[in-house]
């Protein structure tokens, strides 16, 4: 018998039986090798019938002390006994099992398994299984598996063919060196499989599962790495010039800040890929307020200079405008023609810069998913960037790169993400973490609080806006069936600002407004003609203005850890103290618990890791958008270990197991 094989070779399986499984997806006899149970089952040491209680599960070891009954019910043949051992006597009761009665004699021993009831001052099992002591013995201790089993389909049936495939199982070659397994306690492959049905005990099912998720992250990794390799020898078609490098040492000079060393760090990484023979394919992690957009700058700088074209791609036309306006005036004393292309700009704007793109007029575009259409077209697109990339699918950021000859590809993520995460999600990039801050940064002072602290926070806004600085608050969130957000962002302006008295100008943001409409009260709020912007959670990727230094978030046990530290991240972003209030309005424990970890933190490593460990990574970052990573036993969190483990194995052997992991 083959893996290969259809599940019909196997012993027990006929055409009935095959029709059966199939319906569980199990075809070969691989497929039932990878059937895994979804539980075990226990069976423990037979305890007096004196000491067992109402629902617990339990074997006493009884003499059979009545005749066998049996009764037709209105539903049901009932056939029951009495069962005692020295310390009291059990009813053993079974429903449609007439033929038991023929089975049981009075005066023998048995031991029986099941949940006891006690019916007045009777106790009872209902359905028992029955053990002779001999057959019990073997029994114990042992897990039976408990398989996900669709109608028509036995537990036993699988059981029973899993155990007929066993020698199929222990033949499973094993394709990890010895030594590797030895100093990692790794169990072998094929003792792994067979654990996994049939554990001898936790212990063992535990490095069971430890195995099978180490090969499952492997695997996964080995795959991203062929598809790196495959990348990564892609040679560099554009390289950069010596000009270009001298000339960004005189853009970094004329800066009017110091480049933190993370920074510094990142910039050599940039330098090197694009000037070394092959393609760049990068990911700078840094948290919010880092200081990023200066990184991606001086890349678009370098390969411009170089002669190539740039793009840099924005999840919202908010950002997009943003980036365009500050990038420009950078990049104006070089002669670089910078361009902005959005959805929202008319047929005509877009067309115009569609052409420069074409003939190579237009070095630098900035912009949305308006990039990736159809219709862009590039004369010799050196460099892609996307930022706040954990916005944006696989898909879309290969995309971006389809449009040029192997581009150099560039991401920044704004979301801090734990290592093993990085690893999983990044796996085919190589990475620049930005670990430092700017040094003029003070570190932000927060406050969770009820909503009996509102007044206390207004006159707080009233305070900073006086000393001339900014505020945003996040408005709170409607119900669904409730009005439209919209309607509740007007309603809750107008009561803030009465609140807050004539001469602060508060205004708002909301998802529906029309994308120029958005961007005018965006300038105008940096330009500091606005001094409380109210607004949905629009403005949280990376809007920039560092005159702001309150930020209130309405409702905030609504919102996620990583996205509150991300809206908590539009303040703080220059040299003057700044304050994030949390109301946190429903005050459930596990709010409390969550908020507690930004009050306490604002480290995005760290609360990116708490997420994870509150949440689980299910939803984590919307990482289901890599559908590669369909683990069946491995789990990110639990396993964490183990995706190190497997991390620098595929350091340490490359490509060397490809195919050789049967999973
Ligand atoms: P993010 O990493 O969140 O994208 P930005 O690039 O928007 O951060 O930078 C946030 C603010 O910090 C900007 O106003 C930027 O000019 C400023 N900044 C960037 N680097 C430094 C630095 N080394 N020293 C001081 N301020 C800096
Ligand atoms: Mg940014």
């Amino acid at each position: 018998m083959n893996l290969v094989d259809n599940i019909q070779s196997v012993k027990g399986i006929g055409e009935k039986n095959a029709q059966l499984l199939g319906k569980l997806g199990i075809n070969t006899v691989k497929d039932i090798i990878f059937y895994y149970p979804r539980a075990y089952k226990k069976y423990s040491d037979p305890v007096s019938v004196s000491d067992t209680t109402e629902g617990e599960r339990v074997a006493v070891f009884c003499k059979v002390v009545s005749y066998v009954e049996s009764h037709k019910g209105r539903r049901y043949t009932i056939t029951s006994l009495s069962a005692a051992d020295s310390t009291g006597s059990i009813r053993m009761v079974w429903f449609n099992m007439p033929f038991l009665k023929s089975k049981f004699h009075k005066g023998e021993l048995y031991i029986f398994f099941g949940t006891v009831k006690i019916t007045g001052n009777m106790r009872v099992m209902e359905m028992p299984e029955y053990f002779t002591q001999f057959a019990y013995q073997k029994m114990l201790s042992t897990m039976q598996p408990i398989y996900p089993l669709k109608s028509g389909i036995t537990n036993n049936l699988i059981t029973r063919t899993v155990e007929n495939v066993r020698p199929v199982i222990e033949s499973i070659p094993e394709y990890l060196p010895d030594d590797v397994m030895a100093e990692n306690s790794l169990m072998s492959r094929s003792q792994a499989l067979l654990e996994m049905h049939f554990p001898e005990s936790e212990e063992k099912l535990k490095d069971a599962l430890r195995r099978i998720a180490f090969d499952e992250f492997l695997d996964f990794l080995v795959k991203i790495r062929m598809l790196k390799e495959k990348t990564v020898v892609e040679p560099n078609h554009h390289p950069i010039s010596e000009e270009a490098i001298v000339k960004k040492d005189g853009f970094i000079a004329g800066l009017p800040f110091e480049l933190t060393a993370g920074q510094k760090t990142a910039v050599d990484d940039i330098v090197g890929d694009l000037s070394s023979d092959h393609n760049m394919s990068r990911l700078i992690q840094g948290d919010v307020g880092s200081g990023k957009t200066v990184v991606a700058v001086i890349a678009l700088l370098l390969n411009a200079i170089s002669g190539y074209q740039g793009a840099l791609m924005v999840p919202t036309e908010v950002l997009a405008v943003q980036h365009f306006d500050d990038i420009s005036k950078m990049l104006k004393p070089y002669k670089i023609s910078v361009r902005l292309l959005t959805g929202a700009m008319s047929s005509k704007e877009k067309r115009e810069v569609y052409q420069e793109l074409k003939s190579g007029k237009c070095q630098v575009v900035i912009g949305t998913h308006a990039i990736i259409q159809d219709s862009t077209e590039f004369q010799n697109l050196g460099l892609v960037i996307t930022d706040e990339q954990h916005r944006f699918g696989v898909k879309q950021r290969d995309k971006l790169s389809e449009k040029g000859d192997s581009p150099h590809v560039l991401i920044m993520s704004a979301t801090p993400i734990p290592r093993t995460l990085a690893i999983i999600l990044y796996a085919d990039m190589d990475i620049s973490v930005i670990k430092d801050m700017p040094a003029d940064r003070k570190s932000i002072k927060n406050c969770v609080v009820g909503t009996e602290f509102r007044p206390s926070a207004y006159s707080f806004i009233k305070k900073e806006v006086s000393a001339g600085h900014q505020v945003y608050v996040i408005c709170p969130m409607v119900e669904e069936s409730e009005r439209s957000e919209s309607e509740n962002v007007i309603d809750y302006t107008d009561k803030l600002s009465s609140e807050l008295g004539g001469n602060i100008r508060v205004t708002y943001l909301h998802g529906k407004m029309k994308e120029a409409e958005k961007n005018e009260i965006l300038h105008k709020f940096i330009d500091k003609e606005i001094d409380v912007l109210v607004s949905t959670t629009v403005i949280e990727v990376g809007i920039n203005n560092p005159n702001a230094t309150v930020m209130m978030i309405e409702n905030a046990e609504r919102f996620g850890l990583a996205q509150l530290h991300q809206l908590r991240g539009r303040v703080g972003r220059g040299s003057a103290q700044s304050y994030c209030i949390f109301i946190n309005v429903k005050k459930t424990q596990d709010s409390m618990e969550r908020l507690k970890v930004l009050e306490d933190s604002n480290d995005g490593f760290f609360i990116a890791s708490e997420d994870l460990r509150l949440r689980g990574p299910g939803d984590f970052f919307g990482i289901k958008q890599s559908g590669d990573m369909d683990f069946h036993v491995a789990d990110i969190y639990t396993h964490s270990d183990m995706l190190r483990l497997a991390h620098d194995i595929s350091l340490r052997f490359g490509t060397e197991f490809d195919g050789k992991i049967v999973l």
